[in-house]
């Protein structure tokens, strides 16, 4: 069938749906296939629960309403850049080693005040995120924001190809995904494919005027700056104690968000918006009422101490950060509890043994760590207790050393060692 014509399909249903538990009325039902799925199995039912058509790739699964292509996740991706090109609306895409869900969030709320957006959800940024988020634009959507993840050189490329992005914005070029990029030079060559999909495309760049990689990389992008001098929007006075507070114009901006990076991530968006022409006390109102979710730094009273529990993801980059803002806290004792961070490669022991000497020489007075990558550092001091794996530390925990009043703990690793856990045990 041709894209056009599938098109006219997608424009005359309720929207597109990959998953039969959350299929509505009305829905595109597209087949995808994963490590432990074939979603043309699933073509059938989706069709008894009301789907308008099912896209499938495999023959012998074939109904009244399927519609049989060569490959699925190839027909999503081609369907979501003519609908792109159909509604020919500006995009912004977002990449970066970190803190990019939460400056698209940002960035969000920020331009929400004045236009109706539709941004990625969640953290749907891959090949198939990517291709749901334009899908889930719409004629009345007057700027889209699109995340784009990615773990490999040639996929933000890829991501770019589909979504067409007229502004782009690199949070930062950190040590993210290693294994997969094949270390940082090749994080900045695969995250700054964006930087060359907009170079190539007239496109314009936000620009962190204070990170000269960043500027080396976006050279020849148009570009629209911000920084503490010299820069399109100047955005100064960042403080954060805990939370973050910065000023523009003289006007005081102060966030729910804890950790001297959410600066940055808050200044990314205040200059979008000022871009976009929305008014400084819209973008104040916008950020000063974002409150971050899923455990990304967010703070939590408990047993009389504030817990930093930022136990979303980690790597090298944001753990350093995450340290550097707890040893910042006003607080007379500190406390980490730091999970294995995954995905490192070659460098993995060297990268844990450089994190645990940095909670050291911050003088962070306990240090809990646990997983079998930060185990494997041999003897470190007294401060530091080591655990091959949460069940381990689980088991042989017996609370705090401390009796301080004014205490600050925090909380942090990878996904997969889910250490938000560890508020339980405290
Ligand atoms: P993912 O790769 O999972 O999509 P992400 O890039 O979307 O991650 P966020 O979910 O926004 O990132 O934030 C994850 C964590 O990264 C935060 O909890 C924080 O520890 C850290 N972080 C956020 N912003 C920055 C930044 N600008 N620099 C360094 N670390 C950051
Ligand atoms: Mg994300």
């Amino acid at each position: 069938m041709e894209i056009a014509q599938l098109h006219k399909i997608f424009l005359e249903s309720t929207g597109v749906c990959t998953d039969t538990r959350k299929l509505l009325e009305g829905n595109l039902y597209v087949a995808l296939k994963g490590e432990n799925f074939n979603g043309n199995v699933f073509a059938k039912a989706a069709l008894a629960q009301g789907a308008s058509y099912a896209v499938i790739d495999e023959p012998g699964f074939e109904e009244e309403k399927t519609i049989l292509v060569h490959d699925a996740l190839e027909t999503l991706q081609k369907l979501a850049s003519f609908h792109r090109a159909y509604l020919g609306l500006p995009i912004i895409a977002l990449t970066g080693s970190n803190g990019k869900t939460t400056t698209k969030e940002l960035i969000n709320v920020v331009l929400s005040q004045r236009f109706k957006t539709s941004a990625t959800r969640g953290n749907l940024n891959n090949h198939i995120g990517v291709p749901l988020t334009l899908l889930g634009m719409d004629k009345t959507t007057e700027i889209g924001i699109v995340e784009m993840g990615a773990n490999h050189q040639g996929e933000i490329a890829q991501l770019c190809a589909i979504a067409k992005p007229n502004y782009g914005y690199i949070t930062n070029f950190g040590k993210a995904h290693l294994e997969g990029f094949g270390g940082v030079e090749g994080v900045i060559k695969g995250k700054s494919e964006l930087y060359d999909f907009l170079r190539s495309n007239g496109g314009l760049v936000f620009l962190n005027n204070d990170d000269t990689k960043q500027i080396e990389k976006s050279e020849g992008c148009k570009n629209y700056t911000f920084g503490v001098t010299h820069s399109d929007i100047v955005i100064d006075d960042q403080n954060a104690n805990p939370y973050v507070s910065l000023s523009l114009q003289g006007i005081k901006i102060k966030s729910q968000l804890i950790g001297a990076y959410n600066g940055t991530n808050i200044a990314a968006a205040i200059a979008i918006g000022n871009y976009f022409e929305v008014k400084i006390e819209e973008i104040r109102k916008g950020v000063e009422n974002y409150l971050p979710s899923n455990n990304r730094s967010q703070i939590i009273q408990k047993g009389g101490a504030s817990i930093i529990l930022d136990a979303y993801n980690a790597n090298p980059t944001s753990m350093e950060a995450a340290l550097r803002s707890l040893s910042a806290q006003p607080a007379d004792y500190r406390v980490a509890f730091l999970g294995d961070m995954f995905e490192v490669g070659a460098t993995t022991q060297a990268e844990h043994k450089n994190i645990a000497r940095i909670a050291i020489s911050l003088g962070i007075d306990e240090i809990y760590l646990v997983g079998k990558h930060f185990a494997a550092i041999a003897d470190l001091g007294p401060s530091v207790f080591s655990y091959e794996s949460f069940k381990e530390f689980q088991e042989s925990f017996k609370g705090l050393r401390t009796r301080s009043e004014n205490k600050v703990i925090l909380v942090k690793g990878s996904r997969g060692m889910a250490m938000e856990r560890v508020l339980d045990m405290i």
